[in-house]
């Protein structure tokens, strides 16, 4: 997935003039923090944050926790958090961090003193106009609020604007569950319109109704009414049927530990996870993982739309077999953009002490979004190249702009 993004970037940044050496250093981290946070049992466990670029505002990016982080990972996720913050064209820069840890193992209290110890680790390095960490894989709100609360202590800093994805209580936004998701369906919906296929009756496949998917789902059926779900699937497997799932029957199925395809009934089919990818659809959605379309699999791709909410899901070569073919692929850097830009507006409400509705938030975030699919669509038709080649060929002109 990092080797794919590399190398489009590298793609795009040729395209648009720059010199090895410039790509070189567009692709370069400005810092990297790291440090070790020793446990009260005597654990220890390795914490970084790269800063990747703040050349269009303060770095700004996720935390995760998980055993298999390392420094090389990091530093990747970090610099396509620039070019996301830049392809939609928000002023914030990139940044990523982590703790190697296997979190999930640990008590309430050991998380709690980890995730403030993470905090003390970066205190001269973070802050609300210097880099705003958010949640990430295996961190949430309440991880977010311990050390924003901890941030506090150490900088009497009150304004909560030093991260996002704080809980509602403590500083957090209206929408910001919802975003990617919601995010996904207000890009989608432009890119079919500027295909004149908005008023075509149109079906669709899911693959991962998590967080990102199951919201997806929920606002299509009401942002997308022309679009009909007729097939879905989580880790172990999923549903296909011709009349058709809503967001309510999806989410009461996956309820009680059940999956999907346990389901399965005289209107539906239990189908794996790479028979889902090849349904005979029209738009493929795809909110679970990265390098799920690859050499492997992509000729059996019959969908002409492909949204990616996940990071990566198309590799390299699938993405070039696919869009040689006339495949639209939505690329991630706008299509799953709506967390951050809720982050934005999450912190612009901290710094002004003021709590907006979730109408205002959603307006602010569709206004920002329709922006960018307008800007990558001119670029791609300029310069007679794919959507995804186009967001980064944006993004990296205003990063040049902005450096110099
Ligand atoms: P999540 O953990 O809530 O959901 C992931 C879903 O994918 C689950 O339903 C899981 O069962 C399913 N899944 C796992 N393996 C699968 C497989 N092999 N086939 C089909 N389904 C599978 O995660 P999420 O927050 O919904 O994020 C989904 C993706 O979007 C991730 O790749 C994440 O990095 C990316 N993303 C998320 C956000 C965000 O704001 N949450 C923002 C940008 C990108």
């Amino acid at each position: 997935m990092l080797e794919t993004a590399h190398t489009l970037i590298t793609r795009a940044a040729k395209k648009c003039g720059l010199s090895e050496e410039q790509i070189k250093q567009l692709l370069e981290p400005e810092n990297i923090v790291t440090f070790s946070i020793e446990m009260d049992n005597g654990a220890s466990y390795p914490a970084f944050r790269v800063q990747h670029n703040n050349d269009r505002g303060p770095y700004k990016g996720g935390v995760r926790f998980h055993p298999r982080v390392e420094l090389d990972e990091v530093r990747a996720l970090a610099a396509l958090m620039t070019f996301k913050t830049a392809a939609v064209d928000i002023p914030l820069g990139g940044a990523k961090g982590g703790v190697s840890v296997s979190s999930r193992d640990m008590s309430e209290a050991e998380l709690e003193e980890l995730s403030r110890k993470y905090v003390r680790g970066l205190r001269t390095s973070i802050g609300p106009d210097t880099d705003i960490p958010a949640p990430d894989v295996n961190t949430n709100a309440k991880i977010i609020d311990w050390m924003s609360d901890e941030y506090t202590k150490l900088t009497g800093d009150e304004s909560g604007a030093a991260f996002t994805g704080k809980s509602l209580q403590n500083g957090g936004s209206e929408g910001r569950e919802a975003a990617t998701g919601r995010g996904g369906t207000v890009v989608l919906g432009e890119v079919l319109k500027l295909h004149k296929l908005d008023k075509t009756e149109l079906t669709y496949a899911i693959q991962g109704v998590g967080n990102v998917g199951s919201f997806f789902i929920k606002i299509a059926e009401s942002m997308l009414p022309n679009l009909l779900l007729t097939a879905a699937s989580d880790s172990k497997g999923g549903l296909s049927s011709a009349f058709g799932f809503d967001h309510d029957t999806i989410s009461s199925y996956r309820k009680n530990g059940k999956h999907l395809n346990d389901h399965a009934s005289e209107d539906s089919v239990a189908l794996s996870n790479e028979q889902l990818l090849s349904e005979d659809v029209d738009v493929l959605v795809l909110s679970a993982l990265g390098d799920v379309i690859t050499e492997d699999n992509m000729s059996t791709i019959k969908a002409r739309v492909i949204l990616e909410l996940a990071n990566g899901p198309v590799n390299e070569k699938a993405f070039d077999y696919l869009s040689e073919k006339g495949v639209i692929i939505i690329p991630d850097i706008v299509a799953n953009a709506g967390g951050v830009i809720v982050s934005l507006l999450e912190r612009q409400q901290n710094k002004a002490d003021t709590h907006w509705t979730e109408k205002d938030v959603n307006q602010k975030l569709d206004a920002i979004l329709k922006k960018a699919v307008d800007d990558m669509d001119v670029c791609a038709t300029k310069e007679k190249t794919t959507l995804k080649e186009a967001a980064f060929m944006v993004a990296i002109r205003r990063l040049i702009d902005a450096s110099s």
